[in-house]
């Protein structure tokens, strides 16, 4: 997605070779007109999958999913990080190791809003290593329900994530693909193709 890549290499902070800073318009301030453009694209790449709910991950998923639940019509539950006091009754949890904080946590959403009858689009920010999807998945799954695919706004290719789900069988859209973070710079998995072309 073309308006996405350019904003990321307009404003994204390289901080590591892995890890991209996006806090001016995804994971801190947000784009209100950026991420309703994400989430008509997401809609759009699963139009004809008959999805019947988005489900994500607080904080930096709830975005996207929201534009793009508004975009399919369909509800959007997100998983918790935390369990809240008024969050008892049935709950499904799976546990996740968090790439950026290097910590497990233990994520979960109540089964009342999920069931044998979804088909669930998951949606996530970032896809690094996988964890946060395979965690949603384990969610969707406990409650019965089918997992359609998964949309990403910003996935890092050069982990691992996106191969381990897509050799489940699980259907993986990403808007921006980043082949690498080297040397400060991003470069995005069409760039190189298009650099080999030329
Ligand atoms: P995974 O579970 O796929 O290893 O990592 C995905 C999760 O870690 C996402 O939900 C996202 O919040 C966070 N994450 C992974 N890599 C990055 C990164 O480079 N930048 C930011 N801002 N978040 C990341």
């Amino acid at each position: 997605m073309k308006l996405l890549e350019d904003r990321i290499k307009k404003d994204g902070k390289v901080l590591s070779e892995h890890v991209l800073k996006v806090d001016s318009f995804l994971n801190h301030q947000m784009d209100p007109v950026l991420m309703q453009e994400i989430g008509k694209e997401l809609a759009t790449l699963f139009a004809k999958d008959e999805i019947t709910k988005i489900v994500t991950i607080e904080s930096s998923g709830i975005a996207p999913a929201i534009m793009a639940g508004l975009y399919l019509n369909v509800p959007v539950v997100f998983a918790r990080k935390r369990k809240p006091l008024t969050l008892t009754e049935d709950l499904i949890s799976a546990a996740v190791h968090s790439f950026t904080k290097n910590e497990t946590n233990e994520i979960s959403l109540s089964k009342k809003y999920l069931d044998e009858q979804d088909r669930v689009l998951i949606i996530d920010d970032f896809l690094a290593n996988g964890q946060a999807a395979l965690g949603l998945i384990q969610l969707v799954q406990q409650a019965g329900a089918d997992v359609a695919g998964i949309g990403i706004v910003i996935e890092k290719s050069f982990q691992q994530g996106a191969e381990i789900l897509k050799e489940m069988g699980i259907r993986v859209e990403s808007l921006a693909r980043i082949q690498s973070l080297s040397n400060g710079n991003v470069t995005f998995i069409n760039e190189k193709v298009e650099e080999l072309m030329k």
